[in-house]
């Protein structure tokens, strides 16, 4: 049987200075729920390897990189980031992008697949911002394509705010179609251009939703084109959970259930199409960090049922053809990332990566 595979990298800890606004548990609470949720077929979760430079290279600056990995970037910098510099932040941001990559490897393999983290959409080529550092979809996009995966992909972007940083560098890439609905009253105040951005004005509930929802994600799969679309390899979903109707940072209203339909019909629209699903959790802000941790679960949940009734992606012969590639890091995929199951058991985290501890609660 195959199982869903998860990656998760709630192990690299970041501290964090209380009462941060940021809600950091939801990571370790959601690996948590996922490991002690009764799924069927069972989600096999694992710990990605941290993205490399000559991979996030492939969506940034070098000068930029290099500040952020030596701790050198300015005070208005780091603010506009909104997360204090340490290296557990930048070891945190390589592993969450390492989950996009390593969920796109497997979504092509099985169809689908989900990082419990990623989804850092307003990284932009030379700076951060709302929280996002490194723009794990355009990289990891790249990566597939560098490693001869696949030529063109979608990003369907269904956090609340704009994928600014996603539109900014996919923008003169005609092989990676931006799809990005969001308040249009939300941050961030300026926003860049998609290739297709749906802005919906405050309070917008679950039916006028998830109509655009689905007329846009049928243009996205098309490249936005009418007849004759070139064929898209792989989408990259970003569930985000803050159009919810009691998030502290949306200003939408969609409910639970909403949010649940919005997944099931991503994943059957896909699935129409023949194109494989990386899905990553972007953001969360409810009021009660549980009903985050939730609507992340139920998302998972779908994706398990996906996975068993036989969501179809590239097959394992493809892939293996394509792991013949190689990459920067070494063989890809499930032969290197490991469990946490086979590391340490379900409740404890993986061996502790150089100065990283376990995860913390409450940060
Ligand atoms: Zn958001």
């Amino acid at each position: 049987m195959v199982r869903l595979q998860a990656f998760a990298c709630d192990h690299c800890a970041v501290p964090l200075p209380p009462g941060h606004r940021f809600p950091m548990e939801k990571y370790l609470l959601l690996r948590e729920a996922v490991m002690a949720a009764d799924l069927i077929p069972p989600v096999c979760v694992v710990v990605p390897r941290p993205a490399t430079d000559e991979q996030i290279l492939r969506a940034h600056d070098r000068d930029y990189l290099e500040k952020v990995t030596t701790g050198c970037l300015t005070t208005q910098e780091v603010r506009r980031i909104g997360f204090p510099w340490s290296p557990g932040l930048v070891q945190r941001a390589r592993c969450s992008v390492g989950g996009t990559i390593s969920a796109c490897r497997a979504a092509l393999r099985d169809g689908i697949a989900v990082n419990l983290a990623g989804g850092t959409h307003h990284a932009f080529r030379g700076h951060g911002e709302g929280y996002c550092i490194f723009n794990d979809s355009v990289i990891a996009v790249r990566s597939m394509q560098q490693e001869g995966r696949i030529a063109r992909a979608v990003i369907l972007d269904g956090d609340v705010h704009q994928g600014n940083g996603t539109a900014a560098i996919a923008a003169a890439d005609p092989t990676i179609f931006t799809l990005s609905i969001h308040g249009e009253r939300n941050f961030p105040l300026r926003k860049e251009r998609s290739d297709l951005d749906v802005a919906l004005p405050d309070g917008t509930g679950d039916r006028p939703y998830l109509a655009a929802w689905d007329a846009s994600v049928r243009r996205a799969l098309r490249m936005g084109l009418s007849c004759g679309p070139p064929r898209v390899d792989l989408a990259i979903y970003l569930a985000g959970v803050d159009p919810y109707e009691d998030d502290r940072l949306g200003r939408l209203a969609l409910s639970k259930t909403g949010l649940a339909q919005r997944d099931a019909r991503t994943f059957e629209l896909c699935r129409d199409a023949g194109v494989p699903v990386a899905t990553v959790m972007a953001g969360g802000y409810a009021r009660r960090v549980e009903d985050t941790v939730a609507i992340h679960l139920q998302t998972v949940c779908l994706a398990a049922e996906c996975v068993r009734d036989g969501y179809p992606g590239k097959g394992s012969s493809s892939v293996a053809a394509a792991d013949s590639l190689g990459t920067s890091g070494g063989a890809p995929g499930r032969d290197r990332d490991a469990t946490w199951d086979s590391l340490n058991g379900p409740r404890s985290g993986p061996p502790s990566h150089g100065s990283f501890g376990l995860p913390k609660a409450g940060v």
